[in-house]
């Protein structure tokens, strides 16, 4: 997998790769980023990238043709040249589902998913399999499943994320119609560039690529993880009480000394027995989860025990 960003601040960059499990993944070529400065794809003295709005108002606004250059540069197409390269990829290799082969924008608009139906995951290069995003204060809420869907966890193995970071007011929209496939936010609040969204996007999903974590942990069993169902190794008899999140938030966690600042850790901990440690996990990531984001509980993924605790909780009022 490899991600391109494309920003007028390329030293932003500068380190932010360097540490921890990104840089352990960047070493062993499991992901590769590419940063392209946005100034390099100017033709004037004064290398400009912005230009005032159309319209007045506040600020500047990223030019497109540099833009458009950057893309170019990368071997991206428009959209809708990349959607109809897909047509033909899935044409060939499935003649009859490949006339039902709905456009790629539309496939990522209506289901959400980055995937256009009838992609193939195995074509090298294909068109199918880069992505370019806009990050925007405008986006999509970037979350955990999208970093899985880039990370090629659901539906596409991708092999190509193109990041464009906007500045000052943002990017000519026509930039986003022709090239983005989709919009993304990191967060309800505004940015003064897109380098450090990018810097965010590509964390979350690089280390979600098969390989990049240890076997010490998976994405599988953190906050906002997948349903115990959709684990596909067996943790049977393992003490791997972490068990998928299921949407939920993670439990907390404790480590030696058993005793802290007059602190002890939970018992249940260090009595070794996993299926109470298991229990008692759940409940607390119920607890978490209704304490701080009591919306992710409606679309968690509960059991009949799960809802019991909860409506437990509701009745005492704690
Ligand atoms: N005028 C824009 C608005 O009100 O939505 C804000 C532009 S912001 C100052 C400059 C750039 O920072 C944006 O083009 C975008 O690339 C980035 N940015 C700001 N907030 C962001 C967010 N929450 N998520 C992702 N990117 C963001």
């Amino acid at each position: 997998m490899r991600f391109e960003i494309v920003t007028i601040f390329p030293g932003f960059f500068t380190g932010i790769f360097e540490n921890g499990i990104v840089r352990r993944a960047l070493a062993e070529g499991l992901v590769e980023v590419g940063i392209h400065d946005l100034r390099a794809f100017t033709h004037d003295r004064h290398r400009t990238v912005d230009d005032r709005p159309f319209g007045g108002g506040e600020g500047m606004v990223l030019k497109p043709e540099p833009l458009a250059e950057a893309l170019a540069s990368l071997g991206i197409l428009p959209k809708t040249a990349r959607a109809s390269a897909d047509r033909v990829v899935a044409e060939e290799q499935n003649p009859v589902k490949g006339t039902g082969f709905s456009p790629y924008i539309e496939s990522a608009k209506q289901t959400g998913a980055l995937a256009p139906e009838g992609c193939n995951p195995g074509e090298s290069h294909s068109a199918s399999r880069t992505r370019v995003i806009l990050l925007s204060a405008q986006g999509r809420p970037f979350t955990q499943a999208l970093a899985r869907e880039l990370a090629g966890l659901d539906r596409v193995v991708l092999d190509r994320i193109v990041l464009i970071c906007g500045r000052y007011e943002g990017v000519d929209e026509r930039i986003n119609e022709i090239y983005c496939d989709l919009e993304l936010s990191i967060g309800d609040y505004v940015l003064s560039g897109g380098e450090l969204a990018a810097a965010v996007v590509i964390d979350a999903a690089m280390r979600l690529i098969p390989g990049v974590l240890g076997n010490e942990a998976s994405g599988e069993f953190e906050s906002f993880g997948v349903a115990d169902a959709e684990i596909a190794t067996d943790i049977e008899g393992v003490p791997r009480s972490q068990h998928g999140a299921g949407g939920l938030l993670d439990y907390p966690h404790y480590t030696r000394p058993a005793e802290f600042a007059g602190l002890r850790a939970p018992e249940v901990l260090l009595n070794g027995d996993h299926s109470q440690i298991r229990r008692w996990r759940r409940q607390q990531q119920l607890l978490k989860t209704l304490a701080n984001r009591p919306d992710l509980l409606e679309n968690a993924a509960l059991s009949k025990e799960d809802r019991k605790l909860l409506d437990a909780i509701h009745e005492t009022g704690n």
